[in-house]
């Protein structure tokens, strides 16, 4: 009988995946894949001789298409495998249910459909930056949001914490047709975030390399300059705290402690 599964690959080539997911791309009957390169996508080959790219279904040349379209025919055909009862891998770079939609549209669907479905965790994007940038995220706590959201909704960045912006390079693109965004916009998200921290405070763009001999890119610039440098797809922008953590002084008076006991 069918079953579904999806693994991440992490996002540097081959050395980040996990063994079990390795060994779950090996087993598969069909192994359908979005990995960031041509490299990531040749070492699949490697390991399975069915292995089918999702990327075709993105928007192409000159075409204009919403990506709901593109994540709704993904799942589709993924879902038609595991009709037809074959093991089916989904290798998602990174971790594959992180700022990603298509493999819990695709689990959901699949239990809906009375099959075994689960998902694998891999190293995401996040996962790295805190790594190359040496930054401990329990230290301070952080929130992460995708960049579109936190402008369309009233997210309320907490500013003693790391604040991270997925897919920045796509901020107020709420059309889903494109693949960038325009100065205006970026300047409408500063200007969003002038609100809370310092046109002089220092940002992170941070793109986490996917080849072991590449470094990453770290570009620290002033909130100010976000609009002057360049974004791609794979850009994240890392807001470090702007205040340091504040007491809660009530809280302290119910556990009976005062500032000193906490060292
Ligand atoms: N599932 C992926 C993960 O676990 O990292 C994230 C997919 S999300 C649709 C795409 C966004 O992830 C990008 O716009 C960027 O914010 C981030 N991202 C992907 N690759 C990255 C990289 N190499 N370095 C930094 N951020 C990256």
């Amino acid at each position: 009988t069918g079953q579904l599964i999806f693994v991440g690959t992490g996002i540097q080539l081959a050395g980040q995946i996990g063994k079990l997911s390795e060994s779950y791309i090996q087993r598969a009957d069909v192994v359908f894949s979005l990995v960031p390169d041509g490299f990531a996508q040749r070492w699949l080959h490697t390991l399975n001789n069915d292995v089918r790219s999702l990327q075709p279904y993105y928007a192409q040349n000159g075409e204009t298409k919403n990506r709901r379209d593109t994540y709704q025919q993904m799942v589709d055909v993924i879902i038609t495998e595991v009709n037809a009862n074959k093991k089916v891998v989904c290798a998602l770079y990174g971790h594959p249910g992180v700022f990603s939609c298509i493999s819990h549209m695709a689990i959901e669907q699949a239990r809906l459909e009375g099959f075994t479905a689960k998902m694998l965790p891999g190293v995401s994007a996040e996962a790295c930056l805190w790594a190359d940038l040496g930054i401990d995220p329990g230290r301070c706590g952080h929130q992460s949001y995708e960049a579109t959201q936190f402008m369309l909704y009233l997210h309320q960045p907490d500013t003693s914490a790391h604040l991270v912006l997925w897919q920045i390079a796509l901020a107020g693109e709420y059309t889903l047709t494109q693949f960038g965004t325009t100065k205006a916009k970026i300047q409408l998200l500063v200007d969003h975030l002038s609100q809370w921290y310092s046109l002089e405070h220092k940002v992170a763009i941070y793109e986490a390399a996917n080849l072991a001999v590449h470094a990453p890119r770290i570009e620290w610039v002033k909130l100010a300059d976000l609009v002057h440098v360049a974004l791609t797809t794979i850009s994240t922008l890392l807001i470090p705290p702007s205040k340091a953590l504040s007491l809660n002084y009530d809280m302290l008076a119910k556990l009976a402690i005062t500032e000193t006991d906490l060292g």
